[in-house]
């Protein structure tokens, strides 16, 4: 496989990169993400992993375009209000990269079918933004051994981790269970500002970039908390359990990439 003139230019400013490579490109060209939710995180992430040049992309969301989603998903502008969001966010990455096959799965995912949805990946980067989603997708990517990367915004706060099954803490090691309801706002009741939002799909992005590429040390072991009041950053150490349901039977040698 080598790159065409098209694809010199289109990336030459990240080949140029001495941590980047052909290599690496072609990489990207060989590998499929899945991108779960199309908005405030999901289109920051996807749109840089479009950009980056990855083969396909899947765009999961079973939401339709409102008018209150606008401040923080830019994949969405005004005209688009109520067309599907999945299909919205690939008619839009598609524009930027036409050498990115996008495929829009206007669905929820749920335990019931993220299994389907996520075989056949090389990375799956969460940006749902329900806990029952959250632990769908981890105990699916642990399943199948996909790495993944999680991330969560809320207020001007946000975090992410990125999990190798079998090697890494997962979600699960790190929240055992999901916090009750009554504890934690919705996004609708604590509020969010799209700029935060923006910086933690765009961490999620560059760490699924580093997982499919090999760039870097990945954000595994550790969860990233980003306080976009103070932008004060801080890492908190996870680790894997004995007894994780989700991944402690995942062998190490499951992983995909
Ligand atoms: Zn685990």
């Amino acid at each position: 496989m080598t790159l065409t003139d098209s694809e010199l230019e289109r990336y030459s400013r990240q080949l140029v990169l001495p941590e980047w490579s052909g290599e690496a490109q072609e990489r990207l060209r060989g590998s499929s993400a899945i991108v779960v939710g199309a908005g405030a995180l999901g289109s920051p992430a996807a749109t840089y992993l479009a950009a980056a040049g990855l083969g396909r992309i899947g765009v999961v969301d079973s939401d339709d375009v409102e008018l209150s989603n606008l401040h923080r998903q830019p994949l969405h502008y005004t005209p688009d209000i109520g067309l599907r969001k999945a299909e919205n966010a690939a008619v839009k990455l598609r524009a930027l990269n036409p050498e990115v096959e996008v495929d829009p799965y206007p669905a929820r995912l749920g335990s019931d079918n993220a299994e389907t949805i996520v075989t056949g990946a090389d990375v799956v980067v969460d940006c749902a933004d329900s806990f029952e989603t959250r632990y769908a997708v981890n105990d699916a990517c642990c399943a199948l051994g996909v790495p993944l990367v999680e991330g969560a915004v809320l207020g001007l706060g946000g975090q992410v981790m990125a999990i190798v099954p079998g090697q890494t803490a997962c979600y699960r090691c790190a929240f055992p269970a999901p916090p009750s309801p009554e504890s934690v706002p919705s996004c609708r009741e604590a509020g969010v500002l799209g700029a935060v939002a923006g910086i933690v799909g765009s961490i999620q992005a560059l760490e699924a970039l580093k997982l499919l590429t090999g760039l870097g040390t990945p954000l595994v072991d550790r969860l990233l908390h980003i306080d976009g009041a103070t932008m004060e950053h801080t890492l908190i150490a996870t680790e894997r359990r004995e007894d994780c349901a989700s991944c402690s039977r995942v062998a190490a040698s499951a992983q995909s990439g």
